[in-house]
């Protein structure tokens, strides 16, 4: 597969939306690409002034954030068709997406998302508007209690897979278990291990 500038945006997106940042080497760990190609295709993305590269700091310019924002919603929307009329396993969505989301744009993607009756989340929660305020608070720093798993905003395979195993999907119950650095969410089919350098990026919300 040829990545994109739409790859990279979207993969930006994905740490800086999950983690609060991102480095050249995570860019590359993610797109499976050395160093030293996304390194010149970010020279790029800096030269068309959609990215402001600080030292190993990466952040957005306006323009680049309009433009990686509809293409993170067409994602979204496309993950939700993936999953529900192609039976792709909701761990791999994510990655199936890749080629089809270029496929869905400006009308085409506007037909897609009504006739899909206008969802506003992706299969893993994370929502269709990607610049709508979410109440919500991170594994890594919410305090044990009963909450509802709202979404996994970096869709990391194993992870997904971890969840799916035991049915836990957004909307369902879950106990969070701090014990030292394990970070455990509790359903009633089992217990799930939250990854420290995933626990940012697994969002909860309260129970109404
Ligand atoms: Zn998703």
């Amino acid at each position: 597969m040829s990545l994109n500038r739409e790859d990279y945006l979207l993969v930006i997106w994905e740490f800086l939306e999950s983690f609060g940042s991102i480095t050249e080497k995570e860019i590359a760990d993610r797109l499976k690409i050395s160093p030293p190609t996304a390194h010149e295709y970010l020279q790029k993305l800096t030269e068309s002034k959609l990215i402001i590269k600080n030292r190993g700091d990466i952040k957005f310019t306006p323009e680049g954030h309009e433009q990686a924002s509809a293409l993170v919603r067409m994602h979204r929307i496309s993950e939700v068709f993936a999953y529900r009329f192609l039976e792709i396993p909701w761990e791999d969505t994510h990655a199936s997406v890749m080629e089809l989301e270029h496929l869905f744009k400006g009308e085409r993607g506007d037909k897609l998302f009504k006739n899909l009756g206008y969802p506003s989340t992706c299969p893993h929660g994370n929502p269709t508007d990607p610049l709508k305020p979410e109440q919500e608070m991170a594994v890594a720093f919410a305090p044990e209690d009963r909450y509802i798993l709202k979404r996994i905003s970096f869709e990391e395979k194993n992870l997904l897979k971890a969840l799916a195993a035991y049915s836990c999907l957004p909307g369902t119950e879950v106990d969070l278990i701090k014990d030292g650095t394990n970070l455990i969410l509790s359903t009633e089919n089992g217990e799930i291990r939250i990854p420290e350098n995933l626990s940012l990026s697994v969002r909860l919300s309260r129970i109404p």
